[in-house]
């Protein structure tokens, strides 16, 4: 755990959230601002800054998201329509919670490219 980091602080729960799921590894929550009809934030348990930080050792993380990623599709019934999934990396990549976490955004079309 990040003293200074918000996600963390939900993690621990000390800061409310929208939790959707969760097991050992991961945390599934609604994201406080919207961009979309659904959008969740998905992130690991464990403080990791953001994917620059990905190595093969801790690289399971992304497996077990990713993993996650078509259950959520079919629960909240996008799977067919589609949805968008986003990292942002870094100050340039519009990243503002430096604690990993990827987007995802669906429940209306998406323009391209992004801003
Ligand atoms: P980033 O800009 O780093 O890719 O995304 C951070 C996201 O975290 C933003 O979409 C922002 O709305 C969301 N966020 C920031 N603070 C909180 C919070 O306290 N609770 C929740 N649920 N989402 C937050
Ligand atoms: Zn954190």
């Amino acid at each position: 755990m990040s003293d200074d980091c918000i996600f963390c602080k939900i993690i621990a729960g000390q800061i409310p959230a929208k939790i959707e799921y969760q097991d050992d590894d991961i945390l599934v929550f609604h994201d406080i601002t919207p961009q979309a009809p659904l959008h969740l934030l998905i992130i690991p348990k464990k403080h990791i800054t953001n994917l620059n930080e990905i190595r093969t050792e801790n690289a399971d993380i992304i497996s077990k998201i990713f993993t996650q990623i078509p259950k959520l599709a079919f629960q909240f019934e996008i799977s067919e329509k589609g949805y968008r999934v986003v990292n942002n990396c870094g100050k340039d990549g519009g990243q503002t919670v430096f604690h990993l976490h990827f987007h995802m955004l669906g429940g209306r079309h998406l323009e391209w490219p992004p801003g």
